[in-house]
């Protein structure tokens, strides 16, 4: 479903990605751990074109994310059109730390935008998925409520069941729980799991090592803009292989 081959990316002098190499299969659970500036949303933000790489190319079903297929070898690629680009995005649903909704529209209306205004599905059908959704994520009965009506956990399901509405083929989830009042990350946690289960593409940024363990197929660790080790999560937190990974993992388990 993704390809990334040594893609680079700095702001100004500082080298923020510095050449990740990173598959992900279909079907397949990747979980992103390591410390703050890392570049772990940065290689988010780049899968999703919210950020230009300088260097490297990034594949979404075999379609080179914002960028132009080449023309002549070793000439510079050329930028998507934006309505290609948001195109592509549609494929990659994304679920951040802070929820993102719509203020002055319900749960349901949450959900419902995005399949009627950049899909042109119609009203009701748009609706009725809307509603399968948010029982989907537990809150069949809190279709009405405003976001302020709802807790942080609440809101982060709404936010999920808005980005699987647009039936992504890719999920990206950047610490979704981190900024949640720790009773509330297990239910953000239980959605994602579920998710994971039904067979969804994830690649998930997270601090939660016991979510990583469980759920991921493969653990990626990345220091200083680099994949420093990826494998099986018993690899990575049982017998990893670098003392950088050991140092961090010592830091947080
Ligand atoms: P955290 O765990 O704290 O979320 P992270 O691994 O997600 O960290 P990034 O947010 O990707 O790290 O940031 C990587 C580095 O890039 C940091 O040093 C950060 O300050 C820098 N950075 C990120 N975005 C920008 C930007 N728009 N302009 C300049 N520097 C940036
Ligand atoms: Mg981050």
């Amino acid at each position: 479903v993704l390809s990334a081959r040594k893609v680079r990316k700095h702001f100004g002098e500082l080298e923020v990605l510095r050449g990740i190499d990173l598959e992900v299969r279909a079907g397949e659970v990747l979980c992103v751990i390591g410390p703050s500036g890392s570049g772990k949303s940065t290689l988010l933000r780049c899968f999703n074109h919210l950020e230009k790489i300088d260097a490297g190319r990034i594949e979404v079903d075999g379609e080179l994310v914002g960028y132009e297929p080449h023309g002549a070898s070793g000439s510079r690629l050329r930028e998507r059109r934006p309505r290609d680009i948001r195109h592509q995005r549609e494929r990659i649903g994304m679920v951040f730390q802070r929820f993102h909704l719509f203020p002055h529209r319900t749960a349901l209306q949450n959900v419902m935008e995005g399949p009627i205004a950049v899909k042109g599905r119609p009203r009701q059908e748009a609706e009725r998925r809307a509603r399968e959704l948010l029982a989907r994520v537990g809150l069949a009965d809190r279709a009405d409520h405003y976001p302020a009506q709802l807790s942080g956990g609440q809101q982060q399901r709404v936010a999920i069941a808005r980005a699987l509405a647009m039936e992504p083929t890719l999920m990206l989830f950047d610490e979704p729980t981190s900024a949640l009042d720790p009773e509330l990350v297990g239910e953000v946690l239980g959605v994602m799991r579920d998710l994971a289960r039904s067979g969804m593409t994830m690649i998930v940024v997270t601090h939660e090592m016991g979510f990583a363990r469980e759920v991921a197929d493969r653990v990626v660790f990345m220091d200083e803009g680099a994949v420093v080790e990826a494998g099986s999560p018993a690899e990575v937190f049982t017998a990893p292989r670098h003392d950088r990974t050991r140092a961090f993992l010592s830091t947080v388990l």
